[in-house]
């Protein structure tokens, strides 16, 4: 078999001009990510069992009669632990997403690529999932290479074909889940007993995610942080010599040697490599593949307790850290102006989401026909538009407010009392008249629109025109 087409991974050593996952020609070059176990392994199965549980869970959970996460794509409505948001809201989830993202940039600007190794999606589930099956099924890295690397043979085939139908099944479950967040819980368990000929749109979006989750999880991995996520490329531009990084330390390290009483601390037995899920060898320093995930500290953690070497050759450090041996410093200037831009953010999206009300008024006209004048009268003509933003129905009462001063149009309110069902909208037509003898110039006139329920009142202001 042509080597370059194998399936066992390549016999080199990754270094930093290339991309050790791809091959000469551009194919992929397979990695077979060995085991590890450690501390770091332990809390990560931890965390990736928490994340995992939350996600599965949100959509079931309800607050206030909502599920805690659900976004109403038909309704254009959200609901968010407790607070619905209708489209016009929309403009809250910018200072919602400056709050994240400068959040995020903290945390990475304070430690590193945290984020990918430990509550990244593609990490979680690739960690705590399908790679936990493939090892279940074909066995530890060096079994998995062998067989790979075999002649085809029952024992290989019926591994495989278990392997990825439970990957089918798990890439299907997270769909489902993913859909939930979209359709309440319980209209997606009726599609699914109903079968897909009544929902279509719905079916094709879950195979859609199956099938893209699937190629996600069982091939394309690593390749999803190398290639496809602009995160990793960011991180140059955020961390700075006093970031948390995963790093080696060449002070202690260097010069390598296999004879365990010379040279510095590193034996070269490649575990760190052979355990990094992006194929990295973390002693050439920091790279853009590196997702923070810590195997390489366990696998080196381990090596050198065989030792009876100090642990931390491989470790969560500063650069700073590893070249002076200085403690590292927690405010610098990234840190503080991304906290500030970040809380700013939250806090803005946290002040007006609270001060609103929970309806919305808006007043249009008739387009083109601004004034009707019908013996003697001149008569405005106004749709009030009452939006009920909360989930329960809702009494508003609209009244007309006279101007202080000058001439004093007549109202005519359709429905001076409108109940509006949850999260619907009512129109009311409103009629202001003017005798013409009256009337000099446009002038603004006032309604007030009041929930009876809350107390809350909004006003809209129209224009009264004439000839
Ligand atoms: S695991 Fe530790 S000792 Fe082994 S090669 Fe990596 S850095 Fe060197
Ligand atoms: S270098 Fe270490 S921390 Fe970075 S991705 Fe590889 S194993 Fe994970």
């Amino acid at each position: 078999m042509d080597a370059r087409h194998s399936a066992a991974p390549e016999k080199r050593r990754p270094d930093l001009d290339t991309v050790f996952t791809s091959r000469e020609d551009g194919s992929r070059n397979s990695i077979q990510v060995a085991d590890v176990r450690g501390r770091f392994q332990r809390r990560r199965t931890l965390v990736n069992g928490l994340l995992i549980a939350v996600y599965l869970s949100l959509p079931w959970i309800k607050i206030g009669g909502s599920p805690a996460v659900h976004l109403d794509l038909p309704g254009r409505t959200a609901h968010l632990f407790g607070a619905t948001f209708t489209n016009q809201d929309f403009y809250l989830a910018f200072f919602l997403l400056v709050g994240m993202g400068f959040g995020l940039f903290m945390v990475t600007a304070i430690f590193g690529r945290v984020w990918c190794g430990w509550a990244c999606p593609q990490t979680v589930f690739t960690e705590g999932l399908f790679r936990k099956v493939e090892r279940w099924i074909e066995g530890s890295r060096q079994r998995r290479i062998r067989r790979n690397a075999a002649p085809l043979s029952f024992d290989r085939i019926w591994r495989k074909t278990v392997k990825h139908a439970i990957y089918l099944i798990l890439a299907a479950g997270i769909a489902h889940a993913f859909l939930a967040y979209f359709i309440p819980v319980h209209d997606l368990f009726e599609y699914i007993r109903s079968g897909p000929a009544g929902h279509w749109t719905a079916f094709g979006w879950t195979l859609f995610w199956t099938a893209v989750l699937y190629f996600d999880y069982s091939w394309f991995r690593e390749q999803t942080c190398l290639i496809v996520c602009p995160y990793g490329r960011l991180q140059s531009a955020l961390v700075d010599q006093d970031t948390i990084v995963i790093g080696y330390d060449p002070a202690r390290g260097e010069p390598r040697s296999k004879k365990t009483q010379e040279g510095g601390d590193c034996i070269d037995c490649f575990r760190c490599v052979a355990v990094c899920p992006t194929g990295i060898d973390i002693r050439h320093g920091l790279q853009m593949e590196c997702i923070g995930c810590a195997n390489c500290i366990d696998a080196c953690d381990e090596i050198m307790d065989k030792l009876g070497r100090p642990r931390g050759l491989i470790r969560y450090d500063s650069f700073r850290g590893f070249a002076q041996g200085k403690r590292r410093g927690l405010l610098r200037p990234r840190v503080v102006l991304f906290t500030l831009i970040g809380l700013i953010g939250v806090t803005l999206f946290a002040t007006v989401a609270a001060r609103r009300t929970d309806f919305e008024v808006r007043v249009l006209r008739p387009r083109g026909m601004p004034y009707t004048l019908v013996d003697g009268t001149i008569r405005n003509l106004y749709t009030l538009k009452i939006q009920n933003k909360d989930m329960e129905p809702h009494t508003y009462l609209v009244t007309p407010i006279p101007p202080e001063e000058g001439a004093q149009p007549r109202f005519i309110v359709a429905q001076p009392e409108v109940r509006i069902p949850g999260l619907e909208t009512a129109e009311v037509p409103i009629f202001a008249e003017l005798p013409r003898s009256e009337y000099q110039v446009a002038f603004p006139l006032q309604l007030a629109i009041r929930d009876s329920l809350s107390g809350d009142e909004l006003r809209a202001t129209v224009r009264f025109v004439g000839p």
